[in-house]
């Protein structure tokens, strides 16, 4: 069973799912527990012989019921593939699945936020190298969305939609530019490569956008990511993580309106094609991050890479 317990001195929660200590690390290919189950071969975690998009409960979750939940989401039976590769069809069906997951969790009385992720790369933790993502029904509302909530409340309206419109003025950072969808290296990253996906109409989450707009999610998604790949010919290592309006009734704050704002944000620990950005004694112990790359710079690159890719 995982448990919570209250940080008094950083006002936050942390969670202990003590069983992840023996979670599958790292198998071996022919061990993979996220492949299809093959005729004659040794069962997985997938009871079938080949399959599009597959979702199921975590074995090692984080959150479980009747506090939240933890879910798999697996994109192909290519143990090779990645997000980048998949056909445009199945990454427009990953929207679509997202989409529902957001939905079903989000209408739980116990979970007050849903935070679809994926991890890629050994950099990053990874701990299985199959094409696949991850789901956490959140029974509180974690920091990082809640610092997005008071830049609205800052901001006098929505934070999301303000700054999109400041990255589109300024163009410097803008990195890839479609109907729906904008993506850019933000005016203040903290990451060499951070890139946030942001969709042009103000839509609170998955269920607001209608089918066009989750097409160009998926294929901004899809632009980025290979012109990650691109950026350093090598596999770029990234955090990318959906970040929606809470679910949680009521509302925060009691405002009785949904707020946020659908966008994806990309954390790539790179700041070469072989070195690591790591959170040391400044950033851990301040909270304050130091950074060796203009934003303008790397935005630069990056565009550059997304149109070779
Ligand atoms: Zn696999
Ligand atoms: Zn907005
Ligand atoms: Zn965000």
């Amino acid at each position: 069973m995982s448990l919570r317990r209250f940080n008094e001195l950083r006002g936050e929660e942390v969670a202990y799912a003590i069983h992840r200590q023996d979670r599958t690390f790292l198998p071996p290919e022919d061990h993979c527990p996220l492949d299809p189950t093959r005729p004659g071969g040794p069962p997985t975690e997938i009871p079938f012989a080949a399959f599009e998009i597959v979702v199921f409960d975590n074995l090692f979750p984080s959150f479980e019921a009747p506090a939240g939940a933890a879910e798999v989401v697996v994109y192909t039976d290519d143990h090779h593939g990645s997000f980048a590769g998949l056909a445009p069809e199945r990454a427009e069906a990953l929207m679509w699945v997202w989409r529902h997951r957001y939905e079903e969790l989000g209408a739980r009385e116990d979970v007050r936020y849903v935070l679809i992720f994926e991890n890629r790369g050994v950099e990053v933790g990874t701990t299985l190298h199959h094409p696949h993502g991850q789901i956490y029904a959140f029974p509180f509302l974690p920091p990082v969305p809640k610092l997005e909530l008071d830049a609205d409340a800052r901001l006098g309206g929505c934070a999301v939609c303000a700054l999109l419109e400041r990255e589109l003025d300024d163009g410097e950072r803008i990195v890839y530019s479609g109907e729906d969808v904008v993506a850019y290296v933000p005016f203040a990253a903290r990451w060499p490569y951070e890139t946030h996906v942001v969709v042009r109409e103000h839509r609170p989450s998955l269920l607001e956008c209608d089918g066009g707009e989750l097409q160009s999610l998926a294929r901004a998604l899809q632009a980025v990511t290979r012109g990650f790949d691109r950026l350093f010919a090598r596999p770029f290592p990234y955090v990318m993580v959906v970040h929606q309006a809470p679910t949680s009734s009521p509302p925060p704050r009691g405002t009785g309106a949904r707020t946020g704002h659908l966008h994806v944000e990309f954390y790539p620990p790179l700041r070469t094609a072989e070195k690591l950005k790591y959170l040391a004694g400044c950033e851990q112990g301040a909270g304050t991050f130091i950074m060796d790359v203009m934003p303008e710079g790397s935005a630069a690159a990056l565009r550059e890479a997304i149109e070779s890719a």
